[in-house]
């Protein structure tokens, strides 16, 4: 079968490889329908193996070279004896993270903090970035027909955003900034209005501030020409915003997020920063300000996240900016992602060839 597998740095191969030849009784073979490109696999591309085990995985025994792709749509062709709760020819959306159920994290329900967590496509067998997977099957949410093929590759991402504003206690009324307007601070701006808030944007990027003015939902702000904290708090008599949202990973958008935000606001850092970030911490204390990381989501959102999106109340598939073939995945698609300057936001990938 066809797929993308990451090597090195640099050096991502859409190659054949063998189809799996057996499933456990409890896991699920899955024929990818849309994947998206993650900003984790554009951090592998550029300087990894990072995430990608270059040892056996604890959990699994995982080692690169390995097949891309976690965040993705499916059809079921064929499942374990023992699998009840999906069925051959259902639409499904995987949740990719892996846990071993027994760690002082498991035992407290907050798997996605796992000692030994693995991820489909990152440290595990196999990705969505294939013409088939094997999967177990309690990673599965089925799609209902309200649910697009493409939207079903958008959970994965859509949970992470919803988890970084669900994380800023977000009520409806409040005014929320989300600094980032890559495909997660997109997605949190159509997840924060969703939930009746008021929400800015602020996103150096021309092309991406396009993007997000188009979903109608957000105003959105061009940090390089506006004084971010000035502006909202001329808005507000002087008080900021409710909650920030910090998705862009930029120290000077957690510096905007600091001075933007009001007294006992909330902070939550859902970017991921590459390096430190110097920040006055005397103002959390002044201000009784909250500043809160993310990571991933609770592996238990998925099914609330499609039906929010079966509902039409969270129209995730807005931010997908191009559709490509997986041949194209490294050109049209890990490159293209890279260029700073670049035209795109979310790739999805036909893995189907
Ligand atoms: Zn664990």
């Amino acid at each position: 079968m066809k797929a993308a597998v990451f090597y090195s740095a640099r050096d991502v191969r859409v190659e054949d490889v063998d189809a799996p030849s057996t499933i456990g009784p409890r896991e699920v073979l899955v024929r990818p329908l849309w994947c998206g490109i993650c900003g984790t696999d554009l951090h592998e591309y550029a300087a990894g193996p990072i995430v990608t085990p270059v040892s056996p995985h604890p959990l699994n025994g995982s080692t690169i070279p390995q097949i891309l792709g976690h965040e993705f749509s499916a059809e079921v062709v064929e499942v374990g004896p023992q699998v009840s709760s999906v069925r051959v020819g259902d639409r499904v959306t995987a949740m990719p993270l892996l846990f071993d159920g027994e760690c002082f994290y498991c035992r407290r329900g907050l798997n996605h903090l796992c000692v030994r967590m693995a991820c489909v496509g990152l440290s595990y067998g196999w990705g969505g970035l294939a013409e088939f997977a094997v999967l177990p099957e309690s990673t599965l949410t089925v799609l209902p027909d309200e649910v697009s093929d493409l939207q079903g590759a958008l959970v994965e991402p859509g949970a992470v955003a919803a988890y970084g504003v669900d994380t800023g206690h977000v009520a409806p009324g409040d005014v929320v900034l989300i600094t980032g307007a890559g495909p997660i601070g997109a997605l949190a701006s159509l997840y924060a209005s969703s939930l009746g808030a008021q929400v800015f944007v602020s996103e150096v990027n021309a092309n991406r501030r396009q993007l997000v003015r188009g979903f109608g939902v957000a105003e959105v702000l061009d940090p390089t020409t506006i004084d971010v904290p000035a502006f909202l708090k001329d808005l507000r008599q002087g008080i900021g915003v409710d909650a920030v949202i910090e998705c862009s990973g930029n120290e000077r958008a957690l510096q905007t997020a600091l001075a933007s935000v009001r007294s006992a606001g909330r902070v939550v850092q859902t970017g991921l920063h590459t390096r430190p970030a110097s920040i006055d911490p005397m103002v959390l204390s002044e201000h009784d300000i909250t500043l809160a990381g993310t990571w991933c989501y609770p592996v238990t959102d998925f099914p609330r996240i499609v039906g929010l999106i079966s509902a039409g109340r969270y129209p995730v598939e807005k931010v997908v900016s191009a559709q490509i073939p997986i041949e194209d995945i490294v050109s049209q698609g890990f490159d293209t992602l890279l260029d700073p300057a670049g035209s795109q936001t979310k790739v999805l990938v036909n893995a189907r060839g």
